[in-house]
């Protein structure tokens, strides 16, 4: 993509709202822009990450054998009226009226929807288990919404809802989704820990946070020293002790990546979602559910990696994967530039776009080993060709939007048949020759 043509605008002012990095930066890099508390626009670049963040999810939820769906936003009041949660659900629901004065709410999770599919189709243990998901948007009617994408009112959320016969196949894929989400976060480059944690109105028997240590995060948990056991505050009130071991707990501040829950039969039971066992006998269906909220995830990502000067994506999320740059205007650098523009796209196989058309990793895969590419690298790039810019408005663009590699073309670099190439996450710089270049790209 030609920079000229990217539609974004960098700031040099914080925005005075802003309390989090992520927030100023994703702002000031121009991802995202606030309309109303807790409610953003996410301009391109930040689409792209948003869009890169839900490829990993998808594909692992794919690799997990979920099945995706889609439910809408606006939802019936008499299915929360089943569950007693239209009034007492927190926080609490966005209500509407329709023109015929029936009420609706918009969703703040949908597992009274996707109980309600569940009881029309399910009959028999033969049925089951059943695993459903969807990245779609949710509704919370916060009472403060600030920290930017940390807490919103209006976001994309991944929730996976899963049905079973008995409480022990329950167990092996509420353990199965654990090792999911540790990969999905590894992906994207973050270290979590999976704590205990509270159930608050989603309710069920037990549930995990996944967190990312930082000290902007609004949740306090506790860790073990030595058996490393770790539970939210929320959970466990203010403990001294490791319940486990008896080692000494420290309090840490945590960002809440992902949730879990075994919710055992607390709406089967209420909205009659039952199946006949291998007797004949009548029983509720087991349930767990599963949540990541994206734009939190991508908040998180840039809140545990940047510098001064801007962010840091790490490579899987990144909007672009290569920054190309020009510095002086030369018809030879103008030139040579486009055409290593062109090279460098032709040495990768687009996988945002082969994800996007195929929803099923194992297609990409297959296409990715039949293509002449096979063990090229995705490859795309943003060839900053602005002509009004100087050297210097370029390489602070460049650092603050975060892309991981940075190819510089200058007279310069020219005399000596070579560009300049910096990683965003390290300081020195290194020339490489361009007859080399695509091969340093594809072994990076
Ligand atoms: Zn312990």
């Amino acid at each position: 993509m030609l920079q000229s043509q990217l539609f974004c605008k960098t700031k040099k002012e914080t925005p005075r709202e802003a309390i989090s990095i992520s927030h100023k930066y994703l702002v000031r890099a121009d991802f995202i822009e606030q309309t109303i508390s807790g409610v953003y626009r996410f301009l391109p670049l930040g689409f792209r990450v948003l869009k890169r963040v839900e490829g990993i999810i998808r594909e692992e939820m794919q690799n997990l054998g979920a099945q995706e769906l889609y439910l809408p936003a606006l939802q019936d009041k008499s299915l929360w009226l089943e569950t007693n949660r239209w009034e007492t659900i927190d926080p609490p629901l966005f209500k509407l009226k329709d023109r015929h004065q029936k009420e609706t709410a918009l969703g703040s999770t949908h597992e009274e929807e996707i109980t309600d599919i569940i009881r029309q189709r399910i009959n028999s243990y033969q049925d089951l288990p059943v695993c459903l998901y969807q990245i779609q948007n949710k509704f919370r009617n916060e009472m403060r919404a600030t920290g930017g994408l940390l807490r919103m009112r209006e976001f994309l959320m991944k929730d996976l809802y899963s049905f079973h016969g008995n409480g022990k196949d329950l167990i092996n894929f509420y353990q199965k989704v654990k090792k999911t989400y540790f990969k999905i976060f590894k992906r994207c480059n973050l270290k979590t820990l999976c704590v205990e944690a509270s159930s608050g109105t989603i309710g069920g028997e037990l549930s995990h946070e996944f967190m990312v240590l930082s000290d902007k995060g609004e949740d306090k948990i506790l860790i073990c020293n030595k058996c490393l056991w770790a539970a939210n505050v929320e959970k466990t009130g203010e403990i001294k002790k490791c319940p486990k071991c008896k080692g000494v707990l420290e309090r840490r501040n945590a960002i809440e990546v992902g949730h879990i829950f075994n919710l055992g039969t607390k709406y089967s039971e209420k909205m009659s979602a039952n199946f006949r066992d291998k007797e004949g006998k009548t029983k509720p269906i087991i349930m767990g559910c599963y949540g990541i909220g994206l734009p939190r995830l991508v908040a998180t990502i840039a809140e545990v990696h940047h510098d001064e000067k801007g962010i840091i994506w790490p490579k899987d999320v990144s909007p672009f994967n290569i920054h190309l740059i020009k510095i002086e205007n030369s018809l030879k650098i103008n030139k040579l530039t486009e055409k290593i523009y062109q090279d460098l796209q032709r040495a990768g196989v687009d996988e945002l776009r082969l994800s996007s058309l195929f929803a099923n990793a194992r297609v990409v895969d297959e296409l990715r080993l039949s293509s002449p590419f096979a063990n090229a690298r995705v490859i795309e790039v943003l060839y900053d060709d602005r002509k009004e810019k100087s050297a210097g408005e370029k390489f602070a663009d460049a650092d603050l939007i975060g892309i991981p590699i940075r190819i510089v073309i200058s007279e310069r670099t020219l005399k000596r048949d070579s560009v300049e190439i910096k990683e965003r996450n390290k300081k020195e710089t290194k020339l490489v020759k361009i007859a080399r270049l695509s091969h340093f790209i594809r072994n990076w």
